[in-house]
């Protein structure tokens, strides 16, 4: 995921001519992570220093986009376990990151970190650009540990919320506990928060973390009634729930992203039991030589399962520049 290169093989060539007939000119991508591994100490503890700022993202992300005429995004920051200590300042030094690849190009826009422990005024402090659309949470910098079962409210605090609300931003959720959407107490906060703060958006990302299929197939219909509850299609690669998606909230609530880096990796998230499993460069070289698969990058896959939910929605190409680009310009630009 961190490494210097993301090679683009013969497969992914292969994958980028199914796509081409399908992907728009003008995209932007809702969930990108630009990095500087020197940021992420207990992720990248003793691997070799690595940045990806634009150029980096543009360099990487075009050939697999097709090459497509406009490319934006909505640059995240990358959430490590060592910023759960405030002190450490490492979220200061990602803001001032974030906020120097925001310069480069005023197409695109940004969020920024949040800790449980911000108030709403350091929250408004930090939004020192009217391109900084959002916030960011992540469970690693929580309240939880091990943190894969904390309550949302352990590590999306509600002054983020209160802040979203009152400037109109967004926050970009990737919760967790197993059954994701399908565990009714993610399900009530996040249908209790988003009522409470209407003039916030919620962006459910990775379909609601639907990486088990079923959470999301068996779930989106719940928060369909919800304006202010959005999804992002990022890191998803099969099917099933961003079908439902469309289906249930309308492709007008769905944006794409490419969760970079992750979509640099080679492999696949699988549905798997009641559970999902990634498929890794160490399982795919397991297959190597025993069939003649093909090792699409987790980006590919992605694309791949988009245009297949499309096709399945029957939905045609003004949904899919909705989908790519103008709903995005929609949440984003919106002041
Ligand atoms: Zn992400």
């Amino acid at each position: 995921m961190f490494s210097d290169k993301m090679p683009l093989l013969e497969s992914d060539r292969e994958a980028v001519t199914i796509l081409s007939s399908f992907l728009p000119d003008k995209i932007f991508d809702s969930h990108a992570h630009l990095f500087d591994t020197a940021l992420l100490p207990e992720l990248c503890k003793g691997k070799p220093h690595v940045v990806k700022g634009l150029e980096g993202y543009r360099e990487e992300m075009a050939p697999l986009l097709n090459f497509p005429r406009t490319l934006s995004l909505n640059i995240i920051p990358f959430p490590d376990g060592a910023m759960v200590d405030r002190t450490c300042g490492l979220i200061e030094k990602s803001d001032a990151f974030v906020l120097g690849e925001l310069a480069k190009d005023e197409g695109n826009v940004c969020e920024l970190l949040v800790h449980p422990d911000d108030t709403p005024e350091e929250l408004e402090a930090r939004l020192v650009s009217p391109r900084i659309r959002g916030f960011k949470c992540y469970h690693n910098i929580g309240r939880t540990r091990p943190s894969w079962n904390a309550p949302i409210g352990d590590y999306l605090p509600e002054s983020a919320w209160q802040v979203a609300d009152k400037k109109g931003l967004v926050i970009t959720l990737h919760m967790v506990r197993d059954d994701a959407l399908a565990d009714p107490i993610n399900l009530s906060y996040i249908e209790a928060m988003a009522k409470r703060y209407p003039n916030a958006t919620l962006i459910l990302a990775h379909c609601a973390r639907a990486f088990a299929s079923w959470t999301g197939v068996e779930s989106a219909h719940k928060i369909a009634h919800l304006d202010n509850v959005w999804v992002d299609f990022s890191g998803v690669c099969e099917s099933p729930a961003m079908f439902q998606f469309l289906k249930k909230l309308g492709v007008e609530k769905c944006l794409w992203g490419s969760d970079y880096p992750v979509c640099r990796s080679r492999g696949k998230a699988i549905s798997l039991g009641r559970a999902f499993y990634w498929i890794y460069q160490n399982d795919l070289d397991n297959f190597t030589g025993k069939t003649a698969l093909s090792h699409y990058l987790i980006g590919a896959e992605n694309l791949l399962a988009v245009r297949q939910a499309f096709i399945m929605a029957e939905l045609g190409e003004a949904a899919v520049e909705d989908f790519f680009y103008n709903n995005a310009m929609r949440l984003f630009r919106q002041k």
